[in-house]
Parts: structure tokens; sequence; C-alpha cells
């Protein structure tokens, strides 16, 4: 029944036949275990992803198998700790190391974040998850985070277990922290915060505060001791510096891929695609070699595209940044593609120069630290508006589309400067837009393809006339 699916996946006959009872139980419990959702499935993967692309497939079967992992992380383990974003990758392969070391007892991940991509991309199943988040302390209109709805919701309907202890991220979000603290008492487990200080003065950004980079390595170090306490894993040096060489290799990866879209003409393949690689650069898995296989496939099969003059667009389409990727539906992704748009890059795949600054710091934990901060848009308004205009420069866009979700506080605060600020300074026509990337329901897609029709006329004729002058 559902061999034909996990075949879209990258799974072989012999490993589904190998996984056939871990399978069954795991699709039974997300309430899939029938003909008509996977029928559902096949349909929905396939409009998400080309599933033609063997790299599409292998980051899939990472996907999928993580998804497994993870809704049977308590009938497989003694112990669970759940990492939930926005977490450092690192510091999670570091404990996934460190936990497969010790002999398998305990079982770390980032299960969440893992059932919402296959969830959401491959059997379209996170509507009533997100239903019961809601009745559970997030209601409907309240601008609650969707992501925790899902969250809350797959534990609260057994699809994921309750954890032993989660390490919550208080750093950048407060929604995170809040419902954590929430579940913690309502499902009885123990959380442990990463914390943060994000009170930036404009413009400061990228100069880091020595202040909250300590306070925030404290509290990761604070998590790491309660792990060991709990579960008897102690997470070591070396294995964290193995998790920062694999997400070093990752962002080459991703850059590479980034770098290629942005400089071909036509784009070579839709972005709905780099939805995976993107995922697992922030989400840790427990296959870190079949993710990077995955990944170097990717770039191998995007540059043959290149070479072949292979395109989603026409070539000398107008060129446009769009701020989100909407990571559980990638269909507004393929909207602004199909009106002729080109998408050179999207949401914060790529790392400007700000970001690649040497590290000053020694110690692991601090260097992660360091790193959480690194990011734009993971620190305030103005270091994001600095993002998005460096982006638009350095790709030469013609146009922006500042996507953004209402209910994620940290995102929602600049869409509005974002777009004066490039009408402004770059000349280039921008618009706001409402989605969300947990929750298909906070957007429709005709609503989203009226604006973008209007928009899309008026980027081609800017182009057009542009060239004429
Ligand atoms: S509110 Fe935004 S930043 Fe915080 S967890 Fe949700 S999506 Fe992420």
């Amino acid at each position: 029944m559902y061999s034909n699916l996990f075949k879209m996946c990258g799974y072989t006959d012999e490993e589904i036949e190998e996984q056939r009872p871990r399978i069954e139980k795991a699709l039974e419990r997300m309430g899939v275990f029938n003909e008509a959702a996977i029928e559902h499935a096949e349909k929905t993967v396939q409009a998400n992803y080309d599933v033609e692309m063997v790299s599409v497939q292998k980051l899939l079967w990472v996907f999928m198998h993580s998804c497994i992992d993870g809704v049977l992380a308590r009938d497989e383990h003694d112990y669970v700790i759940n990492c939930n974003w926005p977490f450092p990758v690192q510091m999670t392969l570091a404990m996934i190391a460190a936990a497969r070391e010790a002999g398998g007892k305990t079982w770390v991940g980032m299960p969440v974040q893992v059932l919402w991509m296959v969830g959401g991309t491959v059997f379209d199943i996170l509507t009533p998850m997100l239903e019961r988040g809601e009745l559970i302390g997030q209601p409907v209109g309240k601008a609650h985070c969707s992501q925790y709805q899902i969250y809350t919701g797959a534990i609260d309907l057994g699809i994921l277990p309750k954890p032993d202890l989660g390490i919550g991220s208080g750093w950048f979000c407060d929604q995170a922290a809040e419902t954590e603290e929430m579940m913690s008492e309502l499902y009885n487990f123990e959380i442990a915060y990463l914390d943060g200080v994000n009170d930036w003065a404009w413009n400061a950004w990228p100069n880091l505060d020595e202040r909250a980079v300590k306070y925030s390595a404290n509290t990761i170090k604070l998590a790491l001791k309660r792990v060991k306490e709990i579960t008897g894993i102690e997470t070591t040096e070396d294995q964290l510096k193995a998790g920062f060489k694999y997400v070093a290799k990752w962002l080459y990866g991703m850059q590479n891929i980034t770098r290629m879209i942005g400089a071909a003409d036509p784009q070579p393949i839709s972005q709905a695609n780099v939805n995976l690689p993107y995922g697992l650069w922030a989400i840790a898995t427990d296959y870190p070699d079949q993710a990077v296989d995955g990944l170097a496939t990717m770039v191998r099969e995007v540059k043959r595209k290149i070479d072949e003059g292979e395109g989603v667009v026409p070539k000398g389409a107008p060129r446009v940044y769009l701020a989100l990727r909407t990571n559980v539906d990638t269909t507004p992704i393929r909207m602004v593609e199909e009106l002729g748009l080109c998408l050179p890059t999207v949401f914060v795949d790529w790392l400007c120069p700000q970001e690649l600054t040497k590290s000053t710091y020694t110690d692991m934990v601090d260097k992660i630290a360091e790193g959480l901060y690194r990011r734009p848009q993971l620190c305030d308004a103005s270091a994001a508006l600095m993002y998005w205009k460096t982006l638009c420069k350095d790709f030469n866009m013609d146009a922006a589309i500042i996507s953004y979700a209402y209910n994620c506080r940290p995102w929602a605060v600049d869409p509005i400067m974002a777009k004066l600020d490039l009408q402004k300074e770059l000349g280039i026509p921008a618009i706001v837009l409402e989605t969300d990337g947990y929750d298909t329901r906070n957007y429709s897609a005709e609503q989203l393809r009226t604006r973008l029709e209007s928009f899309a006329e008026v980027v081609k004729m800017n182009k057009e006339m542009k060239a004429a002058a």
C-alpha cells in the first residue's frame, strides 16, 4: 500500500521490507495507515517537490527516517530528549552522537521540526494537530505560534511522545519558551531553557555583545549538565567539534546551491526543492552522512541542469526576493515561479558577509552561542533590514516579496520598514504579504495569487521599461 510512496522518498524495496514493522507502527500512530491517506500523500509529496530529482529523494529519505524515529522514540529508548526551534544544530548533533556512543538508551532529536516537515509536505495531516493545539492554551486569533500549536497538538494526540526533558528555546522569541513552560506543567516533563539577551542597540549588529554570548553559552552548559544528570550521557568537546564540522559542510553546500541558482539564467530548479536542504541546515539529524550525500547530489543536479540550460521560469525573468520559506507547503513558492518571476534566493539561505566573520572564541560552547547571534534575523530589526538590503543589491534583485507570519513576533516586526527601505534606497518595488511557515489555514492560495498576479505585472513592466531606457 505504501511502497510507492516510500520509494518516492528514496527507500529501496529491501529497506521497506526490513523497516516494515516500524513503518506501520509510525503510520498507524500518525493516522495515515490506510489507502486513502497514502494516496493523498503520494499526490501531496509530488505537488511539493520534484520527486524525480535524486537529491530530493535522498533528502526526503532523511526526513522520513527521522520522523519515524521521533514518533517511535519512546517505544525504542528509555529516555527522550527534545530540542526545539529555534535551536543550535551543533549542540543537538553532539548530544545525538553522545547518546549513540553511550549505547542508545537515550534518544535526542528535533521531532517537532521533522514532524511538521513530513506531516505537512508529505502527509498533509497538520490541521488536526493545529486544531488540538488551539484548544490547549493557544486559542485561535490570538497570534500564537503555529509551530508550537503543532507541538502541543502532536503530544496531546499521542503522535509524538512526551519527553523526559525538553530543551526549550528562549533566546530568540518569547512564544517557544512560554509554550514549553505550559507544556511542562500540563504533561509533567522538565524543561531546560536556552536563554539570550536580545536588547540590541539600533545598528549595533554585527558587533556582538560579549555579555550576551557568555550568558547564552552558560545556559547551553546548564542544559548539557541537566541532560547528563537525567540520562547519564555526557557530551564531549570532540562531539561538539564534530557537530561544528557537519554544520560547516552544510553551510558550504547550501552556499554552493544558493550561488549557483542565484547566478543562473534561467533559474534551474524550483526553490520549493531547496526547502529540503534548508530544513536540514536548521534541523539536526541522526543521519548526517545521508544528509550530506543528498546535499552533494543536489549541488551536482543543479550544475547539470544549468549546463543543459534547463529552467523552471523563462530566461531573463525578473529577479525577485521572497522573504519567507513556507515550510509545510511549497504552494506560495511555486506560485511566484508560475507567474514568471525568478527566485534567485529565498528566506535566509544566503550568508551575508557580516555573518562570515572568523570567530575569536576558542571554547566550543561560546562558539555555538556566538553563532546564534551571527544570523541577522535572529538579532534585531536593524540587522534584518541590513541583510535584506545587502542581499537585494548583491543578487541584483528587481523586486522583493516581504512575506511574513503575523503570529511570529520576531518576524512580524520589520516587514513594513523593509518594504519602505527597499523602495526608497534601492528603488525596487516591494510588497508585504502575510503567509505562515506552519499553518496553511492562515493564507488562501487564491488571495495570494490575486495579489501576486498584479505585482508580477508591475515587476515585469518595470524590467521592460528599464531595458528599453
Ligand atoms: S514565534 Fe516565530 S521564532 Fe518563535 S518559534 Fe514560532 S516561528 Fe519560531
